[in-house]
C-alpha cells in the first residue's frame, strides 16, 4: 500500500520548504521530496545578505533552519528523486526508491546549473560549479570563475580569501552582477577580471592545469594557468517533470501566475521553476506560501 499525503512537495529549496511549513501549519500531512541536498541552490551560497531579518547568514545555515522548522512541525522529508507523476484525483509520485500518493502536488523544482558545454567539463578534476563546496581544494592555488553575474562575483569574493589568485572570465564588456558586489571584487588585490573573454577549452591531462581563452573583440587566444575552474554561468529550470505533466513551456519553466496555479487541477508551481521576473530567496518563499495555501484549499 502506497503511503498517502495530503500534499507532496517536489523540491527541498526555500520555496518547497516554505510550502511545507505553511501546509503543516494548516494541518495537512506533507512529504517533501528532494533529490540532492536540503536547501537547494541557496545551501551553496556563502553569505546571504538579502533575506529579511537574517543579514549575513550562510546559505547552509538558512537551509538547516528551514529544514528544522519543517521537521519540528511534523513535516516529512525524503532524499529521493521524483522520477514521474501519474495525474488524477489522487496523484502518484514515483521516486528512485518507491512511490507515494497525494491529493495535491507542489512543484518547487527550482533551477540547475548551466554549464559551458566544454569538452571533458564533467570528468576532468578541477572543474566545479560550487565555490563553497569545492573552494577549499584550491587553497593557496590559482582559480578562475567564469560568469559575470552575482554568483560569479560572490564566488570570486569567496575564493579570493582562499586562493593565491582568482581570475574572473566574462564574455561581455561589462559585468552583469550587482554594482556593490562588482566593486567589492574590484577591490580585491588578488582578483583579475577579464572582460570580453570566453573559455575555449580546458587544458590538462589527468586534472585541469589551465584554460585556453579567447578575446571576443580581438580574436586573440592565450593560455591561463589555473588549478580550478568554477562555472557560474547561470541556471536553467529543472523542467522534466513539469514538461511530462504538460504544465511547462518549451524552456522548461511553468507559466503559472502569482497564484501559483497550473492548468492541471491539484498541481501548483512555486519558486524559480515558475515563469517570473524576480528570482530571489524572498520571492521563492513567497511562492511557497501561496502555493501551499492554494493546495490546502484544493485538498479541502
Ligand atoms: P545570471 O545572473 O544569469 O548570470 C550568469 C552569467 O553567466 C552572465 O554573466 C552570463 O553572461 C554568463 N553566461 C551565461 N551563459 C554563458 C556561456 N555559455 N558562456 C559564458 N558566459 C555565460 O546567473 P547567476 O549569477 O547564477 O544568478 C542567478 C540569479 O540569482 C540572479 O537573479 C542573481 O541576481 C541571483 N543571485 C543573487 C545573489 C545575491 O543577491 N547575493 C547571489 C547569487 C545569485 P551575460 O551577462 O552575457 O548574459
Amino acid at each position: 500500500m502506497r503511503e498517502y499525503f495530503d500534499i507532496i512537495v517536489i523540491g527541498g529549496g526555500p520555496a518547497g520548504l516554505t510550502a511545507a511549513i505553511y501546509a503543516r501549519r494548516a494541518g495537512k500531512s506533507v512529504l517533501v521530496l528532494e533529490k540532492a541536498s536540503v536547501g537547494g541552490q541557496i545551501a551553496a551560497s556563502p553569505q546571504v545578505d538579502n533575506f529579511p531579518g537574517c543579514p549575513g547568514i550562510s546559505g547552509a545555515e538558512l537551509a538547516d533552519r528551514l529544514y528544522a522548522q519543517v521537521e519540528d512541525l511534523g513535516g516529512r522529508m525524503e532524499l529521493e528523486e521524483a522520477l514521474s507523476v501519474e495525474n488524477g484525483p489522487v496523484k502518484t509520485v514515483t521516486t528512485d526508491y518507491g512511490a507515494y500518493t497525494c491529493g495535491a502536488l507542489i512543484l518547487a523544482t527550482g533551477m540547475k546549473h548551466r554549464s559551458l558545454g566544454l569538452d571533458r567539463e564533467e570528468t576532468l578534476p578541477g572543474v566545479s560549479f560550487c565555490a563553497v563546496c569545492d573552494g577549499a581544494f584550491y587553497k593557496g592555488k590559482d582559480a578562475a570563475v567564469c560568469g559575470g553575474g552575482n554568483t560569479a562575483l560572490q564566488d570570486a569574493l569567496f575564493l579570493s580569501d582562499l586562493c593565491r589568485h582568482v581570475t574572473v572570465i566574462h564574455r561581455r564588456g561589462q559585468l552583469r552582477g550587482d554594482p556593490i558586489l562588482a566593486e567589492a571584487v574590484k577591490k580585491r588585490k588578488n582578483v583579475t577580471i577579464l572582460l570580453d573573454t570566453v573559455v575555449e577549452s580546458l587544458l590538462g591531462g589527468e586534472a585541469l592545469t589551465g584554460l585556453l581563452l579567447k578575446n571576443t573583440v580581438t580574436g586573440e587566444t592565450r593560455e591561463l594557468a589555473v588549478d580550478g575552474l568554477f562555472q557560474a554561468v547561470g541556471q536553467q529550470p529543472e523542467g522534466v517533470l513539469a514538461q511530462a505533466l504538460g504544465v511547462a513551456n518549451d524552456a522548461g519553466f511553468i507559466p503559472a501566475g502569482e497564484d501559483c496555479l497550473t492548468p492541471v487541477p491539484g498541481v501548483f508551481a512555486a519558486g524559480d521553476c515558475r515563469v517570473k521576473e524576480v528570482r530571489q530567496l524572498t520571492t521563492a518563499c513567497a511562492d511557497g506560501a501561496v502555493a501551499a495555501l492554494a493546495a490546502c484549499k484544493y485538498c479541502g
